[in-house]
């Protein structure tokens, strides 16, 4: 039945950055589909009510708060899994941080927290997701870009590099593992609803260029990322590799 091949009942997804945000909704959209969830974030006390929020609805779900930017704390949550003997089917690398600011007045410490964070991160967190999935032959990378994985936009210079890392990471990783039957993708999400746009959302001049700039003529809701995510976290995507697909309302389409 074509509707099995969206089917994750079996699977167990590890989503980084998903006590709120894109990466809750990703984990719920996940959780829903049949996979059970592992969540993520830094802050311990939000990732367990996050995951207490959506076990109440049913869902097998386990709180693993770590640090995406430290490989001890990875290496370490991977060790916990192992541990209890639970293996990560799919990986959605999520968690990221934005910071505005022009290039000139940019310290390399602060490019540096938003590379670490966007990029080296699904870097860390893949590796270890792949050294376990290819003993096994199977799993699912999905890398979360953005808009600025193929375009620019002033007083973002280091999330555009990073992202701009992301679609190619997403290749390197398809080139190296698909001979594993694992599959790595991306999804580009462009503006959303989250907390992470708060500042421009409540800005009536961006929000005007967002509407006006999205053939949609609004912002994403963050739900609106889970059919992609299921579709490259499940079967339906096996020969799928190495791909960002743009959830955007259009925007990456038009000038
Ligand atoms: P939010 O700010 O709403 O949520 C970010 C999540 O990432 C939180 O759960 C946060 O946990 C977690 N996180 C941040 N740093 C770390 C870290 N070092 N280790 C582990 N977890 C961490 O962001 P969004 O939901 O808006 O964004 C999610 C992803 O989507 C990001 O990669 C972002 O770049 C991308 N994206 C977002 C778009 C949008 O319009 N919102 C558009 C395109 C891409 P905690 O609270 O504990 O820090």
């Amino acid at each position: 039945m074509t509707q099995d091949l969206f089917n994750l009942e079996g699977r167990t997804a590890l989503v980084t950055g998903s006590s709120r945000g894109l990466g809750n909704a990703i984990a719920r959209g996940l959780a829903e589909a049949g996979a059970s969830v592992v969540l993520n974030g830094v802050n311990r006390q939000a990732c367990e009510a996050a995951a207490r929020e959506l076990a109440s609805h049913g869902f097998s779900v386990r709180a693993l708060p770590f640090d995406v930017t430290e490989e001890v704390s990875v290496t370490r949550a991977f060790e916990v899994l192992d541990g209890e003997g639970i293996a990560i089917d799919i990986l959605v690398n999520n968690a990221g941080i934005q910071l505005r600011k022009p290039i000139v007045e940019l310290a390399v410490s602060e490019w540096q927290r938003v590379i670490d964070t966007n990029l080296t991160s699904a870097f860390i967190v893949g590796r270890e997701a792949a050294r376990r999935m290819i003993p096994r032959k199977r799993g699912k990378v999905v890398n979360i870009g953005s808009l600025m994985s193929g375009l620019g936009r002033a007083t973002v210079a280091p999330y555009t590099a990073a992202k701009g890392g992301i679609k190619l990471l997403t290749q390197a990783m398809a080139a190296e593992w698909a001979a594993h039957n694992i599959q790595a993708n991306a999804i580009g999400p462009g503006y959303m609803l989250t907390d992470m746009n708060q500042a421009l959302i409540d800005n009536p001049d961006f929000d005007g260029w967002v509407k006006g700039r999205t053939p949609s003529r609004r912002w994403g809701r963050p739900e609106e990322l889970v059919g992609a995510a299921v579709f490259l976290s499940s079967e339906a995507s096996n020969y799928v590799n190495g791909q960002i697909i743009y959830v955007d309302g259009g925007m990456s389409a038009v000038l």
